[in-house]
């Protein structure tokens, strides 16, 4: 460890950006020891301010962050209420009645090295009653089918090449995640802070000062204080850049209700009149959201409408929630990094926020500085969670702007309003040649976009061209092949419900109930 290595790495904040931050730093520097140039990390969050409680449903590479802290998948699901999750329904979104499904993964094995939607392309046009794409993502299947159980073996056969992640209780997770960290050495401190020093000579960030008077010194400063923005926002004055006319929505309204059954495997998403509504099943109860823009409904109409949405006893009233979408220009600032809400918000649409988290994590773990804070580091991070947040923006954007829908206000609004140039030539691009552009490698696949176009009613006027060098009676047998072991492979798998109640139960109302995994190679990772 060199002289000017970190010493102390203060987070702000103990929702789930605080503790996602808190772990994974805990482990690397855990067993290093004080006074021999240990890294300590130090956590500050206040009861009085709480966190915000909802952000439940997650992306597949939340499995690769947990692989990493060597949580078991189990015991991780079982502590968190937890459920899995092969995607997203949304219904009425392209139009009114129709629904389309966002799975994870792909839709089928390449053929002849191109994609296997774009020969699907390619059939609809000279095959008559070609079974529509969706047969071919296993995930959609098994979704359709309220089927579950973790892909097999590390190179899936095609009737099993499917992703998935976890819908969890929010704040059984930071809870959890909690335990691990401080049983890692990280620290955690209560108390409200109510002062920030910065350094004269360079406007570091010094020290915190909290209401008791204590004050909590640093060398890094993680701001995951929220929607607040303690440090990034209040005290080093990153400018906000807003997106609201773009994502309209503006405000939620979040309610628990009682589980109900079949226990689905997938997010659901319900366009409505001014927004939209979120159901996402958990072990314990069912979560609901809907988030809508308050310039085209009441708050009082948009309760209205959640409550009417629910398709279980509702557990509580609704608690309202008010965001404004867009990010902090610069998430990292002198000795300053914005993780979580405090460096910005899109709202929960396809469930990026934790997946903006982890990848906020791992690269400031990545580009790690020392006690100089180099501005090239900064810099660097803040190029790439640029470019992250503003494709995450434009994936979401593109459901709004697609839609078929002119029936209310918000959406005659989003099909007038401007989009960004990046997503027009998305669009563009798509409707002209059936090819995707791939802005950020760490974001959305080919697929998801895929999912998207096509199921917001979207059919490109081409396809790849390379595509006809394959005989297309082979074509047909073979798409007929793999959508035949799809369909089996998703018979013989167990219904969600039953799988988490074999494997992954929480423990109610003993502790510690889960069954013994079977050895046939079945494996969460
Ligand atoms: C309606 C809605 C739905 C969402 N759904 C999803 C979803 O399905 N999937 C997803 O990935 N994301 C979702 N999100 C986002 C997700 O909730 C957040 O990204 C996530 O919870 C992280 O929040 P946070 O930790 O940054 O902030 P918070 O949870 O607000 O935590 C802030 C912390 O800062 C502390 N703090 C603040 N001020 C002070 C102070 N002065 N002194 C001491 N401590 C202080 C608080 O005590 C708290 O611990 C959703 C968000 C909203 C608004």
């Amino acid at each position: 460890m060199s002289d000017l290595s970190l010493r102390k790495i203060v987070i702000v904040g103990g929702g789930t950006a605080g503790w996602m931050a808190a772990a994974p730093l805990a482990q690397l520097f855990a067993g290093s020891q004080v006074g021999r140039g240990c890294t300590e990390v130090v956590l500050v969050e206040s009861p009085d301010i709480g966190t915000i409680g909802v952000g439940e449903a997650t992306l597949p590479p939340i499995r690769a962050y947990n692989r990493s802290l060597g949580i078991d998948a189990d015991d991780f699901v079982r502590h968190t209420q937890g459920s899995f999750k092969l995607g997203i329904e949304f219904c009425d979104w392209g139009r009114v009645g129709h629904r389309f499904f966002h799975g994870f993964g792909d839709f089928g094995p390449a053929i002849d090295n191109r994609s296997a939607w774009q020969h699907w392309l390619r059939l609809q046009r000279t095959v008559d009653n070609l079974p529509p794409y969706e047969d071919w993502s296993v995930a959609t299947v098994m979704a359709r089918a309220n089927r579950f159980s973790p892909p097999e073996g590390d190179t899936p056969a095609a009737a099993n090449a499917f992703s998935f992640a976890y819908h969890f209780d929010a704040g059984l997770y930071a809870a959890y995640l909690r335990d691990y960290a401080l049983a890692r050495g990280a620290r955690r401190i209560e108390g409200l802070i109510v002062d920030v020093e910065r350094r004269p000579e360079d406007g570091f960030v010094a020290a915190l000062k909290l209401q008791d008077g204590r004050r909590i010194d640093g060398d890094l400063f993680i701001d995951c204080s929220g929607f607040r923005a303690l440090l990034i926002g209040e005290a080093m004055a990153s400018p906000f850049e807003d997106w609201s006319a773009l994502l309209p929505c503006n405000s939620a309204l979040a309610v628990p209700s009682e589980r109900v059954t079949p226990l689905t495997p997938y997010t659901r998403s319900t366009a409505q009149a001014a927004g939209w509504q979120w159901r996402i099943p958990l072990q314990h109860r069912t979560g609901n959201g809907h988030v809508y823009c308050n310039g085209f409904i009441s708050d009082e109409a948009a309760a209205d409408t959640l409550l009417a949405g629910l398709d279980g006893k509702a557990l509580d009233t609704p608690r309202q929630l008010r965001f404004t979408t867009g990010r902090r220009k610069a998430g990292w600032v002198k000795n300053v990094v914005a993780i979580g809400l405090s460096g910005g918000f899109l709202e929960p649409l396809e469930s990026t926020s934790i997946q903006l988290i982890m990848d906020g994590v791992g690269r400031l773990i990545q580009f790690l500085p020392d006690r100089r804070c180099a501005p090239h580091l900064a810099a660097e991070f803040n190029r790439l969670m640029a470019q992250q947040y503003e494709t995450t923006r434009d994936f979401i954007a593109l459901h709004y702007k697609l839609t078929q829908r002119r029936d209310t206000e918000l959406w005659r609004y989003c099909a007038a309003m401007p989009i960004p140039d990046t997503l027009a030539h998305q669009i563009e691009l798509f409707r002209t040649t059936g090819r995707v552009a791939i802005y950020d490698r760490d974001g959305f696949a080919e697929p998801s976009w895929v999912s998207l176009f096509f199921g917001l009613g979207l059919r490109p006027e081409a396809y790849d061209p390379l595509v006809d060098r394959v005989d297309e009676a082979a074509l047909v047998q073979h798409f007929a092949r793999v959508r035949q072991a799809i369909q089996q492979t998703v018979a013989g798998m167990p219904d969600h419900g039953d799988y988490i109640a074999r494997y992954v139960q929480a423990p109610r109302p003993h502790p510690g109930q889960g069954a013994a995994r079977p050895a046939a190679g079945v494996s969460h990772h």
